[in-house]
């Protein structure tokens, strides 16, 4: 990840929306130190989401519920 030169204004917006749908805990993650590329694969998926009343991540919905399955099988 790139860091930006302190002491000066070199960018006036960051867009960042779609990896806070999929890690909403993004900024605390890297104010913690861990600065690891956000996991958001910019599918677009969740914009399909918007249209019936709540935006969520298709792909780590899809994620949780594998999990679950797997975990109901042992
Ligand atoms: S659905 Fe795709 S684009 Fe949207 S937050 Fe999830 S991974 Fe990112």
């Amino acid at each position: 990840m790139k860091k930006f030169p302190e002491g000066e204004n070199y960018t006036d917006f960051i867009s960042m929306s779609k990896p806070l749908i999929h890690e909403p805990d993004l900024p605390n993650l890297w104010k913690s130190g861990d600065i690891s590329p956000a996991h958001c694969i910019s599918c677009n998926s969740c914009y399909k989401t918007m249209f019936n009343g709540e935006v969520y991540c298709v792909v780590r919905k899809r994620l949780e519920n594998k999990k679950l399955q797997e975990e109901k099988r042992f």
